[in-house]
């Protein structure tokens, strides 16, 4: 659900709203399947990164399919086509001498001897001090790293200290390339010439590139050591392929060739020429690789346009936390599907009123059951069933005249341009509010007109008012198009008339026959919400992983011999004043009676464990705890989360029975 409000349903909408208006848009995504964090998930699997790759991309077709975001191709970076062409480009950067081959020293695993990729290391974050942050970034405070930033580093292969050994990589030299990015991202300007409005670049975006070029851009390797990916094409890369920072945006470009090929048409027409807008459609962790690093390689390599903008949203938030796919804090879309096949416009609707345009946003289950019951159900559904009802109701569902009322619908027009403007400067929440203000038109018309009163009296009057609710819903149904489309279809259908366009002019005539009345939503329960919370955190309570303590060293059979522990019975227990933790126990050991002092009474009360049987560590030098001396230590069983439980013999044995 992150990906769908960061980055799917705006461009979803964005490209839809683009064909209502008859433009030559081509809709193009992929999934990047390079990269370590594929080769250390199939490892953990044990079956090969293409199986990992295979399954996650049937499960993303499958899921936008389903939910209806049409990409025109949806590609992938471990096919042919792609290797091919992120190859060639790599080489001709090279002809075009936009690398600097150099030397370096990196982390390499001597254990697993390889290199290590950054995602192959984890340890300390010097900004947040997270202590699994992985060698490319921190998931914790989201900062870029390099493996060198991080403290402790550890191979996640061997979990070693990794020691520092020299290989050759293929740099871009980020550096050289600040001035024109400065330029180009504040003033719109590339090469002396105007590019684009600067204004209409969202500030979140501006703000971060430059604290990114302020920073000072360093050259950054794009190639790795690495056994997974497009092999590098140049002499003495065996065992390197392309860095996915360099390989992922290529997949743009193959994708496009992929669509053409099928399409007969020219790829080169939306990458080469300088009337194509070319927009990215991303979340703010993408921001640099789209507005910094893409950029750089197109235009080191010269033939390429760059982005007209780079819309980035922020973050989705869910139900009070951040979203996080690792721990299954998460709602996925495929999911969703399963409970809901006949709600996608429902959640098209409440992600779109809360996108993270310009600021992290949330979604809670609540606030959706909210906008679906009191928005979709109570003004849209509301409005376009009542005026279908009474069409039926009165005039045997047939449009009674064709005498509109101009006043109203005039208005209703000016939402077209408002829509429009709106999605312009990509503000998809503003476009949609304006949207629904059709519907909400529509409903205050029928309020205020009461038609079903003033059919007794003047039936001209509930003629108008019937007939111009009808082109107020066909208005509608164009209007809400771009974000509403199974509804929009469905509208189309009980009006008996063409799917959505983007036509101010009405097509409704005296005469025309409706279809029978359907409800387009219908109301989503408490239960409904209920259940999704609560199964939000069983998913996430089932995925959290248990911290275990680091193995110990090897001991010896004689040391263990020494520890003499057995089998004892407790005969009275009693709270340690003062102390939360301790209870002061006498066991008989059935050598003896003797008191020890044991930390559990968190977790065990006096009463309960009387009589019960335990193991003691017997021959433990006394110590003095709270001021009562202890003989002995009970053992217990220490859970990850702290909880601490009993050892105990599974059947009643004679105290003092030795334990070894
Ligand atoms: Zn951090």
């Amino acid at each position: 659900m992150g990906h769908l409000a960061g980055a799917y349903l705006p461009s979803d909408i964005y490209v839809r709203y683009m064909r209502l208006k008859g433009e030559d848009v081509l809709f193009v995504c992929g999934s990047d399947e390079h990269g370590a964090a594929i080769t250390i998930r199939a490892k953990k699997e044990g079956v090969s990164p293409q199986e990992i790759v295979d399954r996650y991309d049937a499960m993303c077709r499958k899921s936008f399919e389903e939910f209806g975001i049409g990409f025109d191709v949806y590609h992938r970076t471990s096919s042919e086509l792609h290797k091919e062409t992120a190859s060639n480009y790599f080489l001709e950067l090279l002809e075009k001498d936009a690398f600097e081959v150099r030397e370096s020293e990196q982390y390499f695993d001597e254990e697993a001897q390889q290199f290590l990729a950054d995602r192959y290391i984890t340890g300390t974050c010097p900004k947040c001090n997270h202590d699994a942050a992985y060698g490319d970034q921190c998931e914790n405070c989201g900062s870029a790293l390099s493996p060198n930033d991080l403290i402790n580093p550890k191979s996640t292969l061997s979990g070693n200290a990794p020691i520092m050994k020299t290989t050759t990589h293929w740099y871009l030299p980020m550096q050289n390339h600040e001035k024109w990015l400065k330029e180009w991202i504040n003033e719109g300007t590339l090469d002396g010439k105007p590019h684009h409005n600067p204004k209409e670049w969202k500030n979140h975006v501006v703000g971060q590139c430059n604290s990114w070029i302020d920073g000072g851009l360093q050259p950054r390797a794009m190639t790795r050591d690495l056994d997974w990916g497009v092999p590098v094409p140049a002499e003495g890369a065996d065992g390197k392929v392309l860095y996915v920072w360099l390989d992922a945006p290529i997949g743009y470009i193959s994708a496009t060739k992929k669509w053409a090929a099928d399409n007969g048409k020219n790829w080169e027409t939306y990458w080469k020429d300088e009337e194509t807008r070319m927009v990215h459609f991303i979340g703010k962790d993408n921001i640099v690789f789209h507005c910094i690093i893409f950029p750089i390689l197109l235009k080191a390599h010269g033939d390429y346009i760059l982005p007209e903008n780079v819309p980035a949203n922020e973050f989705l938030n869910l139900e009070g936390q951040k979203l996080s796919t690792s721990r299954n804090w998460a709602v996925w879309l495929h999911e969703y599907l399963e409970d809901y096949p006949d709600r996608i416009d429902a959640l098209r609707y409440c992600l779109t009123s809360i996108l993270p345009e310009n600021k992290d946003s949330e979604f809670t289950w609540k606030d959706f059951q909210a906008r679906n019951n009191n928005e979709l159900v109570a003004i849209l559904g509301n409005f376009v069933n009542r005026a279908v009802i009474l069409t039926h109701k009165y005039f045997d569902g047939k449009v009674p005249t064709a005498d509109f009322d101009q006043v109203v619908l005039e208005e209703v027009k000016s939402h077209y341009e408002k829509v429009a403007s709106n999605l312009d400067k990509f503000s998809f929440r503003q476009a949609l509010a304006d949207a629904m203000n059709v519907a909400r038109i529509g409903n205050k018309y029928l309020a205020d007109n009461e038609p079903w009163k003033t059919i007794k009296t003047d039936e001209t009057a509930a003629q108008k008012v019937i007939a111009t609710s009808l082109v107020i819903a066909e208005h509608l149904k164009n209007v809400i198009a771009p974000f509403l489309p199974n509804t929009s279809d469905k509208l189309a259908h009980i009006l008996n008339m063409e799917a959505a366009n983007w036509n101010e002019e009405s097509t409704i005539s005296e005469g025309h026959q409706l279809n029978k009345a359907e409800l387009l939503f219908s109301k989503f329960e408490d239960e409904d919400v209920e259940k999704q919370v609560k199964k939000l955190e069983e998913a996430s309570a089932a995925t959290q992983t248990v911290e275990l303590e680091p193995a110990k060293p090897e001991t010896t059979f004689d040391d263990f011999q020494k520890l003499d522990i057995r089998i004892a019975t407790i005969i009275e227990a009693e709270k340690v004043r003062k102390t939360k933790k301790l209870l002061k126990l006498k066991v008989d050991t059935g050598m003896d009676q003797r008191t020890v002092v044991s930390g559990i009474a968190e977790f065990y009360s006096p009463e309960e464990i009387i009589g019960k049987q335990v193991c003691l560590l017997a021959n433990l030098a006394p110590r003095a705890i709270k001021g009562i001396e202890s003989q002995g230590m009970i053992l217990m069983a220490e859970s990850p989360d702290g909880t601490l439980s009993f050892v105990l013999p599974n059947s009643k044995i004679p105290n003092g029975s030795s334990i070894g």
